[in-house]
């Protein structure tokens, strides 16, 4: 009976142990500082390369993917969420929201829904408006929809300076705790660039996370409602 019962509790212990290792470990980030990456306008061709370079430096990311984009390359949507990382939205054809009525939001955002779930079994949280321009129709829509905005506090300007070393030399230096860092990940020299951002971002202490997962440490989170970074003055309480 005594050795039933070991084998049991030993049983239990492998599965948990296995269960935890599983389980992504994310710190409050008054305990380890962190940053949202965020990536936009694609999938695209390095998509791949991104999300490989990524797990290599136990990074993850958001990916605000253009709905015409995940039409061409659905395997890239699933290739995005099973590895971690988080699917948001960017509109069907990089659409200024600004010039849209809320319906008319809704309906482009259902369809880019459509194929997120059709991909990976859930829907996206976070919108990411093309150009940054959000109003009172975005905000509707989202509401409608539960869904949150996200914009950025850091822009790598990487698709127009397409050049790795200027990239490093504009994000490293403005790097803080609770920021979102704004890439896109249809270019090469993006990947490139990444390569020496991540280590040294690893290098300088901070968690690497998607954007859902650093903006859950907010007291509170209200659909329809633009972020541009995590409030370190809004924190929920420490667990
Ligand atoms: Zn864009």
């Amino acid at each position: 009976m005594i050795r039933k019962l070991l084998c049991c509790a030993l049983l239990l212990a492998l599965l948990c142990s296995g269960a935890l290792a599983e389980e992504r470990v994310v710190l409050d980030p008054r305990v380890q500082p962190a940053v949202a990456l965020s990536f936009d306008d694609g999938p695209s061709e390095f998509t791949q390369q991104v999300i490989d370079l990524l797990t290599e430096n136990d990074c993850r990311a958001t990916f605000f993917m253009v709905g015409t984009n995940m039409d061409l390359y659905p395997d890239l949507v699933k290739a995005v969420y099973d590895s971690g990382n988080e699917v948001g939205l960017h509109t069907w054809r990089h659409n200024d929201l600004n010039e849209m009525s809320a319906d008319a939001i809704v309906r482009n955002l259902q369809l880019c829904q459509n194929i997120v779930l059709a991909q990976t079994g859930a829907t996206a949280k976070w919108l990411r408006p093309p150009y940054g321009r959000v109003g009172p129709s975005a905000y509707g829509a989202c509401m409608a929809l539960e869904m949150y905005i996200a914009t950025w506090t850091i822009d790598s300007w990487d698709w127009k300076y397409q050049n790795a070393e200027k990239i490093y030399n504009e994000v490293i230096p403005q790097l803080a705790n609770g920021a979102i860092i704004l890439f896109h990940d249809t270019h090469a020299t993006t990947v490139e660039a990444l390569r020496t951002i991540l280590p040294e971002i690893k290098a300088r202490g901070y968690q690497v996370l998607t954007v859902d997962e650093l903006m859950s440490f907010r007291e509170s989170l209200r659909s329809g409602t633009h972020y541009y970074h995590l409030d370190l003055n809004k924190l929920a309480p420490l667990q």
